[in-house]
């Protein structure tokens, strides 16, 4: 038998696809009318409106999150903050880059709560408006985020040291960019060097197909210093400036989901995640699914310490409660049902398991290739 989807099944049972939507809606998931239904959600449906129906799998717990879609009407779109990641060569300046952006901005007495290190942050800039700052922790994390489906950022600082030019990283963090597809701002730091060379980091950057504004290209390129707080408002208006013109948006009227981005276990308080919110809010008290992990959210708080009760898109939160402790990259999502939520758990561990021996399996026939 052929598997049908919202839209399909709905004709057949003669229902509006809203309603079956509005029906998964209430369970914490976000399906649209192409979403295709399994035997046991349509007899479950069939059930709950009265039909009786046999049609065979489709969406199961293991694919649950590359099925999940979104299903949002523009008048429920605003604007959200843009998500910035930092790359380059090590030594650069990017550490001190985020540092440098997060001092001017720490509010006072809001330090020491769950974590201090949580791998992301907002910045409110001059004029007003929020920006998120992700610290990935290198660039294999970050490539393994995007084979895993998992976009976090909309743009990509590139930093090249003044003295030094474009190094393997760089051109590393230029590939990523560029498969990422998203916009690029090259942020020249260390002009406070006296053996600062602009001109050759241009030249070099040109050569990698990074082609500034001045060249005639649309890379914006800024000049400054991260150690002497040089050219930090400047950085921040280009990156408002382009995500006005991206116009980033989300829906925050839905249950939330988004992406783990750092994770370790706690000796006290157990597994502690911290999160980057990409669509909805997440509501203390919510029931997450995380990846092969689960829980009801005990406790929330943002980068600097702040207990929170809600946390809506482009915010990074830490939260506590998850039964183990997720990857980075994972993606989680609330499903208010702590029955189902542990169940789809459990069946991405196995996914993950099963993943993970075919991964040893052919990493032994290589090295068995090799050793012979
Ligand atoms: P990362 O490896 O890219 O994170 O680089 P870091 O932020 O750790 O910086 C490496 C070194 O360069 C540190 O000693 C910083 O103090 C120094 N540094 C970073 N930015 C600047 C700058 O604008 N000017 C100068 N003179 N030194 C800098
Ligand atoms: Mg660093």
């Amino acid at each position: 038998t052929k598997p049908l989807t919202i839209f399909e099944f709905a004709k057949e049972i003669q229902k509006p696809t809203t309603e079956i939507i509005k029906y998964y809606f209430a369970q914490g998931m976000m399906l649209n009318q192409n979403t295709t239904l399994n035997e046991d959600q349509m007899g479950e449906l069939a059930l709950h409106f009265g039909f009786d129906f046999k049609k065979e799998n489709v969406l199961t717990k293991e694919n649950i999150f590359e099925q999940l879609q979104e299903v949002d009407k523009p008048e429920d779109l605003i604007t959200r903050p843009p998500v910035v990641t930092i790359m380059g060569h090590v030594d650069h300046g990017k550490t001190t880059l985020l540092d440098s952006m997060r001092d001017s901005n720490v509010v006072s007495g809001e330090a020491g709560g769950i974590t201090q290190a949580i791998g992301a942050y907002q910045v409110t800039s001059k004029s007003g408006k929020k920006i998120t700052f992700i610290d990935t922790p290198g660039h294999e994390a970050f490539t393994e985020m995007r084979s895993r489906g998992a976009n976090v950022t909309d743009i990509v600082i590139l930093i090249v040291a003044a003295d030094d030019g474009v190094m393997p990283q760089t051109e590393e963090a230029i590939d990523h960019a560029k498969h990422a597809n998203v916009p690029i701002i090259v942020f020249v730091n260390k002009m406070d060097k006296p053996d600062a060379n602009p001109e050759r980091v241009k030249t070099e950057l040109m050569q990698h197909g990074i082609l500034a504004e001045e060249f005639g290209g649309d890379v914006p390129f800024i000049y400054g210093s991260a150690k002497q707080k040089q050219g930090l408002d400047d950085l921040q208006e280009t990156i408002l400036f382009i995500a006005e013109l991206r116009d980033y948006k989300a829906n925050p009227n839905k249950f939330a989901s988004g992406i783990v981005l750092e994770a370790h276990l706690d000796k006290s308080k157990g597994p502690v995640a911290s999160v980057l919110i990409q669509q909805g809010t997440l509501n203390i008290r919510d029931v997450v699914i995380a990846g092969p992990t689960y829980g009801t959210i005990k406790d929330m708080e943002n980068e600097n310490g702040r207990k929170l009760k809600t946390a809506v898109p482009s915010q990074p939160v830490v939260i506590i409660g998850l039964n183990e402790v997720p990857n980075a990259g994972d993606k989680f999502l609330v499903m208010n049902d702590a029955t189902v939520a542990r169940s789809i758990a459990e069946a991405q561990y196995e996914k993950h398991l099963a993943m993970e021996r075919s991964n040893k399996q052919s990493f032994t026939l290589d090295s068995i290739k090799t050793h012979i």
